[in-house]
């Protein structure tokens, strides 16, 4: 009987515990801090296995995939690696993550991410180029320009999209499009290359107005892309398509292509250069849960991604930093039992969620990207490697 006791009054206690644990686990909230933690950026440089240890970089490419978190480039290793070759995401000289995050904590949107990216600061939603206070920062082009860099932009969006803006304009209206446009054709920028959006509609000016504004500074040039030759050579280009016209490898245009022309342009300066690629299908599909667009969406990146990689081991002096501004979506690929061992695209969201996101560098300077743990910190990696300051050895 009282064996019985026992196990009766065991199995109560197990089944309480378990209980509550159920009760916890479903429950389960976490109170995330509004703060922004402070983390100093490391004081160490680590060693990577590179050829490149301790040298600095002549040129940097920036690649971003705007809402590309580690669930897109899971979905990427898992559905298009070639069993020949090893994919592009594994040819970098070091992998990491870090926190996208705005001023106010763990999310963002593109706007405050690609200001921290950009400045070195970290902001508010929707602010670009400025601190939370509407100042002005100073971005990495900018000190680029004024240590004779090259710089430029190219995106599979429109230009004036809150990645590419925080890298040329200050502004804390998004939509001003007029605006942007205006700070970009004021600015040092020496290659646009992107699309068109909502012409006529609210701030943003007619196709018309915003070629007379971007000619102010560039040369537009046609859809063929083709540079201008001779003592025209070092004029500042822009090329705008259509509306959504830039989608994937199945575009044309599309970002292989611009990047391309990009490299070609400013490969053939005099002056060392600074280009940020944006691929912007990532959030764009993601917003819409589009598996679809996603997959296609990865492959554009990937090949752009392979012909980048691919200048900087061939030129030797190209610092090449791919990253993301946040995730969009909380993507997952996970189990299809009824066709084992297929898998199934989940979504848990449509908006940005606050997952770490991937931080890859590769070429001289890719070291000083080890220690990186919060978007701002990539932004002062990049200034000091412009303006040669020693960083922590
Ligand atoms: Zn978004």
């Amino acid at each position: 009987m009282n064996h019985w006791k026992k196990i009766s009054l065991s199995t109560v206690l197990v089944l309480f515990v378990l209980l509550m644990s159920i009760k916890y686990i479903f429950n389960i909230s976490i109170s995330i801090p509004s703060s922004n933690i402070e983390f100093s950026h490391g004081d160490t440089v680590s060693k990577v296995n590179s050829e490149y240890n301790g040298k600095k970089p002549k040129n940097i490419i920036v690649f971003i995939a705007d809402g590309m978190g580690f669930g897109h480039l899971s979905l990427a290793l898992q559905t298009q690696q070639s069993k020949k070759a090893p994919s592009v995401w594994q040819e970098f000289d070091t992998k990491g993550w870090h926190d996208a995050r705005s001023i106010y904590g763990p999310l963002t949107d593109s706007e405050a991410s690609a200001t921290a990216i950009a400045t070195g600061t970290s902001t508010n939603f929707g602010h670009i180029g400025i601190d939370k206070d509407q100042n002005p920062l100073e971005n990495i082009f900018e000190i680029a320009s004024s240590h004779h860099y090259n710089t430029g932009i190219v995106t599979d969006s429109y230009i004036w999209d809150g990645t590419p803006a925080a890298f040329a304009a200050h502004i804390r209206n998004e939509d001003d499009a007029r605006s942007i446009l205006e700070q970009m054709a004021e600015s040092e920028l020496d290659l646009l290359f992107g699309e068109l959006e909502d012409v006529g509609e609210g701030d943003v000016p007619e196709k018309d107005e915003t070629i007379e504004i971007l000619q102010k500074r560039f040369q537009l040039l046609e859809r063929s892309m083709e540079l201008p030759k001779g003592a025209k050579s070092t004029t500042p280009v822009a090329i705008i398509f259509e509306e959504d016209e830039i989608q994937d490898l199945n575009s044309s245009p599309n970002l292989l292509q611009l990047t391309k022309t990009a490299l070609t342009y400013m490969s053939s300066q005099d002056n060392p250069f600074i280009l940020l690629v944006e691929s912007e299908e990532m959030d764009a599909a993601s917003h819409n849960n589009d598996s679809k667009r996603v997959l296609n969406g990865l492959k554009s990146i990937q090949e752009a991604l392979s012909l980048v990689l691919n200048f900087s081991k061939q030129n030797g002096e190209t610092l090449v930093v791919f990253t993301s501004d946040h995730e969009t979506g909380g993507l997952a690929a996970v189990s299809d039992f009824d066709n084992y061992p297929k898998m199934q695209i989940k979504w848990s969201t449509k908006d940005h969620t606050a997952a770490v996101v991937p931080l890859f560098a590769i070429g001289p300077g890719a070291e000083y990207f080890v220690n990186v743990h919060r978007n701002w910190e990539i932004g002062i990696c990049l200034k000091k490697l412009i303006t040669n300051d020693v960083l922590d050895e």
